[in-house]
């Protein structure tokens, strides 16, 4: 069948692309680490994710099935993506995410990482890690039940530490990750990083960031400086940070906590983006490429991939949509992105 998506004749075969030159944006950026969404769904309506006007759309049920989401997958590897994270909605919320894990895990040596909310991994994470996955981010923005539920609109928090304890049972590297909003959980910062007191764990903290329909406002948002202020006040003790890792690691600030098994981190990306070192992309759970979480149109990859495109036709589609990635996001330039989509829908 004739292609709907041509491109040029010289395309060199996919492995070839990976040895040679990886995956670069217009900017020359190393692109090697892919976040996607495999639903939109969540059974967690958290303050700052779920849109609260109305206004945005309804949360469809996944468009991508498994295989699509791994053959996807594959071009994205044969150009140089190392690592990849899935996300949502709730990724758990998928029956077969284990056989998306199992089938991503070998086009990525093993680097496929989960972000979750954690309710459901108690009874997921051993058959997880059987599949492939390597590690896991919990999200957790209390340590205590009453504010857990205040802004996640639900009595879960024993189901997520449970689910902690079994991702760390199972053998996933498991890391924590809270948003930060004022006059709703600044009084959790010390309790969650003392989580990292007793436990080898990593207790980041990410700013809030705005979009359209999730009630954000300068009065809510914390600076990472501030909540570093707050933990050392909290626990009366000097962090002494870690020097920087490469960017696959995350785009966090690590902080060691004197005598402590854990540490702490913090996500700046409002107050201190790191645009100029970034190596991500993103695909929606409805087979979206997003350049920049912020900008850049979303590129449809799903109905090429319906119609037949080629491995090189759609692997041509990614390359050029990197040639437009922006050099940075909106927020930068002190503009508050109208983002059409949720974190929800897009992946976080
Ligand atoms: N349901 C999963 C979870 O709870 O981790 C994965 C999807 S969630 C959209 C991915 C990440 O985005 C979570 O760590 C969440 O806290 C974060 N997130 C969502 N909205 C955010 C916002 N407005 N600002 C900062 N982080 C946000």
């Amino acid at each position: 069948m004739e292609s709907a998506f041509p491109i040029p004749s010289q395309s060199q075969p996919p492995r070839m692309l990976r040895l040679k030159d990886g995956l670069k944006d217009g900017l020359g950026r190393a692109i090697t680490y892919l976040r996607v969404s495999v639903t939109e769904q969540c059974n967690l309506a958290c303050v700052y994710c779920k849109p609260r006007t109305g206004a945005m759309e309804r949360a469809e049920p996944p468009a991508m099935s498994r295989d699509e989401v791994v053959r996807l997958v594959r071009v994205f590897t044969s150009l140089g993506i190392r690592k990849v994270r899935l996300t949502g909605g709730e990724p758990l919320m998928r029956r077969d995410l284990e056989t998306i894990v199992a089938g991503i895990s070998p086009e990525v040596e093993g680097r496929v990482h989960l972000t979750t909310n954690g309710l459901q991994l108690a009874r997921r994470a051993r058959g997880l890690r059987e599949a492939g996955l390597l590690g896991v981010n919990v999200s957790l923005d209390a340590a205590e039940r009453s504010s857990f539920e205040r802004l996640t609109r639900k009595d879960g928090l024993a189901r997520v530490l449970a689910g902690l304890e079994a991702a760390r049972d199972a053998g996933l590297k498991t890391k924590l990750n809270a948003v930060v909003l004022r006059g709703w959980n600044e009084d959790q910062i010390v309790p969650l990083a003392r989580l990292a007191l007793t436990e080898a764990v990593q207790v980041r903290f990410i700013e809030f960031m705005p979009y359209q329909g999730n009630g954000w406002g300068r009065e809510q948002f914390m600076p990472a400086a501030e909540i570093l202020g707050t933990i050392q006040a909290g626990l009366g003790t000097e962090l002494e940070e870690e020097p920087a890792v490469g960017l696959e690691e995350g785009p966090a600030r690590i902080f060691r906590i004197p005598g402590a098994p854990g540490k702490v981190g913090v996500i700046s990306t409002l107050s201190a983006d790191f645009c100029d070192r970034c190596n991500r992309v993103r695909l929606t759970s409805r087979g979206q490429l997003k350049a920049c979480l912020f900008g850049n149109q979303p590129v449809d990859l799903l109905e090429p991939l319906r119609n037949h495109a080629s491995h090189e036709e759609l692997a041509h589609l990614i390359r050029q949509a990197l040639v437009e990635k922006l050099d940075c996001h909106p927020m930068r330039q002190g503009q508050f992105p109208q983002l059409d989509k949720g974190m929800w829908q897009v992946g976080g």
